[in-house]
């Protein structure tokens, strides 16, 4: 655990999620803003891996996730 926002808060698909509604609180509570480390979204953008916009930090896709 750690007390610092993920790095890629700003221009990850989640905070625009959250931020428009359409995200559950608790996905950037865990996550973002602390245990970022375990994030699988995190792991792949740092190893360059393709992961879509809809996929949660825990590496499930949820096909409700919409611009
Ligand atoms: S979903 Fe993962 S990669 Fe995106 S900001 Fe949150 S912790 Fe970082």
């Amino acid at each position: 655990m750690n007390n610092d926002i993920c790095k890629w808060y700003p221009v990850c698909p989640m905070k625009w999620f959250f931020e428009n509604g359409k995200l559950d609180g608790k996905w950037v509570n865990d996550y973002c803003f602390s245990d970022w480390t375990e994030c699988v979204r995190y792991e792949m953008e740092e190893s360059g891996k393709y992961h879509p916009d809809n996929m949660l930090p825990d590496g499930k896709i949820d096909e409700r996730l919409q611009y």
